[in-house]
């Protein structure tokens, strides 16, 4: 079978491998902690289910505008106003299939064979595929841990060639859960824009910050639009993963691109998912209030948890709902060193039926994501496996305790 360079160029999902052997250990009926998920566990808000239901009813079930209706895109770009300070009109908003979608159509609209994209590692792991699925070339930036993975502008001045097209931001993260400081966001959009730089800014977890953090978008800085692409998504923010609702915010030229790509693929994104998007971002944000009130209480239970655990090293994420620790301090069995995270996370399958995703599949091996969207009794669970698991072996450094 001879299939596209396109396809041969790009790789599947990093995270299939841990999936499946857990699926495995589900079918023997194992009692297995996912430290896995990247979704909140919490369902889809009442009012926003009820608002699909009333679509169906409704028959509004057929094809919809390729950008989606025009009330949803109007809604998208006031609720990005009102709670992150954008100033975008509807013809500028195009409504996508969940903020994957949003972003590859992006990167399909700008980039050329040989096109540049820097993307700041620890990354989501999406971003070089797609890269390399438009021919052009993901060029990895490592932030640094003693920074608390914050990418600087000066070390963004320093990577831009001639070649580098988009800059991929993402606020904060997944993995690391960096929040991007705005003094820091200003900075990097000066570089942006001396250099011709488009920043892609994917504001997925957007609302999930925690302490003196607040949700921030580079979009509200002062003349940021020509250099700026908003990749958003309401999957997260409103427990809404599986309806695939996206959307992207770009100088006109660009929305233009993006609508033709997605009228020549899907045609539209679902229409009753359209109008449960349109109740989210116009029915209020209690739920998500109440949301991160939870994901806020078990993220410090989980910095608790694991800096008690000889070895691992944990900065304090401000945002997302994961947590990024360095394990190449510890060891596990019969001194084995904890360095090398893809054999870690097999065997802390095997051994404790623990899930967690090796740091090596967002460029970032010797770390562990772990995420909190589980119960706090799972989290108590995971946290007594994973001590149990690293207290098995000696620290191999001291050091690493101060580290990342
Ligand atoms: N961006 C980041 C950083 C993510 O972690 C995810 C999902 O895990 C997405 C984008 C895509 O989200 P969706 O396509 O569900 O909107």
């Amino acid at each position: 079978m001879q299939l596209s360079d396109r396809v041969n160029r790009i790789q599947p999902s990093a995270t299939l491998a841990v999936f499946n052997a857990k699926e495995k250990l589900l079918a023997q009926r194992i009692d297995v902690v996912d430290f896995g998920p990247g979704e909140p566990d919490f369902p889809t808000p009442d009012h926003i289910k009820k608002a699909a239901i009333r679509a169906i009813e409704e028959n509004k079930t057929k094809y919809t505008p390729s950008g989606g209706v025009m009330p949803l895109r109007q809604a998208a770009v006031e609720w990005h106003a009102k709670y992150l300070g954008s100033s975008y009109a509807p013809k500028e908003c195009v409504i996508n299939s969940g903020g994957k979608h949003s972003l590859f159509n992006v990167i399909h609209a700008l980039i050329n064979s040989g096109d540049e994209v820097l993307i700041l590692a620890p990354y989501w792991v999406s971003y070089p595929e797609m890269v390399k699925c438009a021919d052009g070339k993901p060029v990895v930036l490592d932030t640094d841990p003693e920074d608390g993975f914050v990418p600087r502008a000066s070390q963004i001045e320093k990577a831009i060639t001639t070649r580098t097209k988009i800059l991929i931001v993402n606020s904060p993260a997944n993995p690391s859960g960096t929040v991007i400081p705005e003094e820091e966001f200003a900075a990097i959009l000066e570089v942006a824009k001396k250099r011709n730089v488009f920043v892609l800014s994917d504001e997925c977890y957007s609302h999930f910050v925690y302490g003196k953090a607040r949700p921030f978008s580079i979009a509200s800085l002062p003349s940021a639009k020509s250099n700026v692409i908003i990749s958003a998504s309401l999957s997260k923010t409103f427990c809404m993963t599986g309806w695939r609702m996206g959307y992207t915010l770009a100088p006109q030229e660009i929305s233009d691109a993006v609508l033709k790509l997605q009228s020549q693929s899907i045609s539209n994104p679902t229409s009753i998912a359209q109008y449960a998007a349109l109740e989210a971002l116009r029915g209020g944000m209690e739920s998500v209030e109440e949301m991160l009130g939870q994901f806020s209480r078990r993220r410090q239970r989980m910095l608790n948890g694991l800096r008690e655990i000889p070895g691992v090293a944990c900065h304090e994420p401000e945002g997302s709902f994961y947590v990024f620790p360095n394990v190449s301090g510890t060891s596990y069995g019969d001194g084995v060193s904890g360095a090398d995270t893809l054999q870690v996370t097999k065997e802390l399958l095997d051994r404790e039926h623990l899930v967690v995703i090796p740091g090596d599949a967002f460029g970032a091996p010797g770390y562990l994501r772990i995420s909190y969207a589980t119960s706090m009794e799972r989290i108590e669970e995971g946290l007594m496996r994973l001590g149990r698991f690293f207290r098995a072996g000696k620290p191999v450094t001291s050091t690493a305790a101060t580290r990342g």
